[in-house]
């Protein structure tokens, strides 16, 4: 089955949602502000919340222009129709969302092909894309675009460093490619570092927040880029089904959470050091260090399984995923640091009992 079944009513409640940053439920204030939206045509670039929030983000990028998309995955999907052509070859790390996780868009919708480069933490080395990168023969797909996630979320959460993306940039320029970052959680990296999100993006002809994860939005993300960029996006969205109407009400939100929710992203922080702290105390519990707000970790040292481990606290009202092998959770602004306390807790009783 491809739909995820239904929730079952009688199930016990969530009381502590590690799941995901996509999680989180809209708070009283930023209602108040969705209530509040000044609305209009979005699809005919006449909704004047929708306006301010594209602008707001273009600047926060250090870019010309931006749009408004429903989801992150149409912003990976129009940035690669509009950079690529069908056939032609985009670089990436194994782990990425462009891979794995938008049901194979590039191939279905542009034709495109995706290499996956390794490397440790969902990164790969400026070292390693430059091996990658071949001649322009007839024989060989034209590379045309090198993609990294900020932060990578497969990969830990991990944060690309300055450094990196800046050499990955110009391997790139010097070698004909565009390149895109996809900034599912560019903030989380921001406010971890102190580095800005302008300077983060530096360089990287296309980039996008998503509003929807850890900023905790309803809906929505904004892609930045060149003004000729975003018009080519702006095609591919109405081609998509992606233009809307009265969208001020989710843009709203959006600003909202740029006024009051990024700042925060550090508690979020916060709590999955505190977690990943509790859990290694935790004999044969085995934790990748976060870096921001998500904890990878792998109970099968302490005799159970991550399967297992998702299972027996799911009764207890914790909600976690397995993914790729390990169990992730998730931090973000509906969980404290009551909670986190509450759930090495239980992970340490059922350990003790395993
Ligand atoms: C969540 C995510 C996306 C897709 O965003 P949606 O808003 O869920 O479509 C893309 N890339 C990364 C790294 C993500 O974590």
């Amino acid at each position: 089955m491809y739909t995820p079944a239904p929730r079952d009513p009688k199930a016990i409640p969530v009381r502590i949602n590690l799941l995901s940053d996509t999680q989180t439920r809209p708070t009283p204030g930023m209602r108040e502000a969705m209530a509040r939206a000044e609305v209009g045509d979005e699809q005919i670039g006449d909704d004047p919340s929708v306006n301010v929030l594209c602008e707001r983000v273009a600047a926060l990028l250090g870019k010309e222009a931006a749009v408004f998309l429903p989801s992150g995955t149409m912003c990976n999907v129009t940035a690669t129709l509009v950079h690529c052509r069908p056939g032609d070859e985009i670089l990436a790390h194994g782990s990425a969302h462009i891979i794995a996780r938008e049901g194979g868009a590039h191939a279905a919708l542009g034709g495109f092909q995706i290499t996956a480069l390794p490397g440790a933490d969902g990164k790969f080395t400026p070292d390693t894309f430059r091996s990658a990168l071949h001649p322009r023969t007839r024989y060989q797909p034209p590379q045309t675009v090198i993609s990294v996630e900020q932060t990578a979320n497969i990969g830990g959460g991990t944060i690309w460093n300055k450094a990196d993306l800046d050499a990955i940039v110009q391997i790139a320029k010097s070698n004909g490619l565009a390149t895109h970052m996809d900034g599912a959680r560019l903030l989380n990296a921001c406010v971890a570092t102190g580095i800005s999100a302008s300077d983060m993006a530096s360089g990287w002809d296309s980039a996008w927040i998503d509003f929807s994860k850890g900023l905790g939005a309803p809906v929505g993300a904004v892609i930045a880029g060149s003004r000729d960029f975003i018009d080519e996006v702006w095609r591919w969205k109405q081609r998509l089904g992606g233009s809307m109407r009265q969208a001020g009400i989710c843009a709203a939100a959006c600003t909202y959470a740029l006024d009051h929710h990024v700042d925060r992203l550090a508690d979020d922080h916060s709590n999955a050091r505190a977690l990943a702290r509790g859990l290694s105390q935790i004999a044969g519990i085995d934790v990748q260090q976060p870096e921001t707000n998500l904890v990878f970790f792998k109970p099968d040292g302490a005799g159970i399984s991550g399967d297992d481990l998702v299972a027996r606290l799911r009764p207890h009202g914790v909600l976690l995923a397995m993914m790729d092998g390990r169990i992730r959770a998730c931090t973000h602004l509906d969980v404290t640091a009551e909670m986190i306390e509450e759930t090495v807790g239980l992970v340490r009783e059922i350990a003790r009992g395993a």
